[in-house]
């Protein structure tokens, strides 16, 4: 039998051979219990803890007391090929540092984590029973390559997973390696995206409810793209579940 102090000792050794560090903000934290999802605390409260109004149409943040009859200002005037946007919160904070973290070929599990907290946190928003299918947005094969995985497709999978809803990573394929969103406008950023995806021949998807899933939201037109491909292809409604809504 060891001792209290030798039973400390070995304790303290285990923690610093397997540190048991938040995946967003390094803190360590302990018990292990304490870490859920692989976040800290104070991490796992920030990036759940969406305290602003958002639009149901666009995910975009609004004021308390902006009408949404029809959408918010910022997207009245647009017309959207998905019924609505559910989001985990805005692209600020630790949000916004995991994210960051997702993008770098380390991210992987971080990226899958970030699906288990979406799932455990909104997926109550979501019309689960309406769902058919769960759809990543694709990287062109070039971008994974140099990235080493799609984190939108490592959010997704475990999101689907979570909430037992069909994953279909391979629906949608992306054909066309578009240049980084740089442009200002909403209509040239469009027009960069203009075609880049494609449904794969074979995929039934007449009459089905998709939930397309990415990372970020910026202007929504890769999502809007996407989006159409899937409703060109027969799909009849398309939901979308980002991370963040910048
Ligand atoms: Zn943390
Ligand atoms: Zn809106």
């Amino acid at each position: 039998m060891l001792g209290p102090w030798a039973t400390e000792m070995v304790r303290q050794l285990l923690a610093w051979i397997y540190p048991n560090a938040c995946l967003v903000c390094d803190a360590l934290e302990q018990p292990p219990e304490w870490l859920r999802h692989g976040l800290c605390g104070p991490c796992y409260r920030a990036i759940t803890g969406d305290g602003h109004e958002s639009c149901p149409r666009c995910g975009q943040t609004i004021g308390p007391h902006t009408l949404v009859d029809g959408g918010c200002p910022h997207c009245r005037a647009v017309s959207f090929p998905f019924e609505r946007v559910f989001r985990l919160g805005p692209y600020t904070g630790r949000l916004r540092e995991a994210i960051l973290r997702i993008k770098a070929a380390s991210g992987e599990g971080l990226a899958e984590m970030l699906g288990r907290v979406w799932a455990e946190s909104r997926g109550g928003l979501l019309p689960c029973s309406e769902i058919d299918g769960v759809v990543p947005v694709p990287l062109h094969w070039r971008r994974k390559w140099t990235r080493g995985y799609n984190q939108a497709e490592a959010v997704a999978r475990e999101l689907a997973r979570y909430l037992s809803l069909p994953f279909w990573p391979r629906v949608l394929r992306r054909v066309r390696s578009t240049p980084q969103q740089l442009q200002p406008s909403r209509a040239a950023r469009r027009d960069n995206v203009r075609g880049a995806f494609c449904v794969r021949r074979g995929a039934k998807l007449a009459g089905r409810t998709l939930l397309l899933v990415d990372d970020v939201m910026t202007t929504g037109s890769t999502l809007s793209e996407a989006a159409q491909t899937l409703r060109h292809a027969g799909a009849a409604r398309v939901f979308v579940a980002v991370l963040a809504r910048d």
